[in-house]
């Protein structure tokens, strides 16, 4: 199946308020075009070092948005143009997304990375270190970021269950402070689901979701 015919396939099962990522990590500048070209102007990359390239080489109405884990040092490389941060776990990153958004004249939006996995490895804060961070004044503050949102993954389990139940608490969680809005917080998206668990994420309130393989096929990282 050609790209094209995966995006379709993929969207003519979604509902409306679920808005689709491209994640087009490891996949070269062509095959994002060819999915541009396919009508899908919003792209997901999860290494800052393979985002701004493609920024640079494709067409400038594409919405970038950075995913995996972003170091505070790499911030500056991505601050003129990135749509979205997914990938916010600590006060620290999100006031140097701040400084230089500022520096930029621009309101980054970020979603703050949940931890809802079992797996210790993966990023994120838990419910008590978000709930600090937004009650913190150091956050209210900042007038060049905007928390629109969270963003979570859930276990990598063939445990459908378990990768429920994950997605749900952080639909609680999130549904709980829906009604806080203030000038930075602004939550309406939560960022649930890649190929394997999307459409388990979109049962339990995911309005958008991140895939990459069964868009762009398999990932080789043996390629540079
Ligand atoms: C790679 C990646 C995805 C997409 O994964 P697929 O399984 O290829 O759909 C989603 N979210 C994040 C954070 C990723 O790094």
């Amino acid at each position: 199946m050609s790209i094209a015919e995966n995006l379709l396939r993929i969207k003519s099962a979604l509902p409306d308020k679920v808005t689709l990522v491209a994640v087009s990590k490891t996949h070269p500048a062509e095959a994002v075009k060819e999915a541009y070209l396919a009508g899908q102007t919003v792209f997901g990359e999860n290494k800052v070092q393979e985002l701004v390239p493609k920024y640079e080489a494709l067409p400038k109405d594409i919405e970038w948005h950075l995913i995996g884990h972003l170091q505070s040092n790499k911030v500056k490389y991505i601050a003129p143009f990135v749509s979205m941060i997914h990938s916010v776990d600590s006060l620290s990153l999100l006031k140097e997304i701040n400084r230089q958004a500022q520096k930029n004249g621009r309101v980054i939006n970020c979603l703050l990375q949940m931890h809802i996995a079992e797996e210790e490895t993966k990023y994120g804060l838990s419910f008590d270190e978000c709930e600090t961070l937004l009650a913190s004044e150091e956050f209210r503050a900042m007038k060049n970021v905007c928390i629109t949102g969270m963003m979570g993954m859930a276990t990598n389990t063939g445990d459908e269950h378990q990768v429920r139940k994950e997605f749900r608490s952080l639909n609680e969680f999130f549904s709980r402070h829906l009604s806080e809005q203030t000038a930075n917080f602004k939550p309406a998206v939560l960022s649930m689901g890649m190929s394997s668990d999307y459409r388990i994420a979109v049962e339990e309130g995911s309005t958008m979701i991140r895939i990459g393989s069964t868009i762009f096929g398999s990932r080789d990282y043996s390629i540079k």
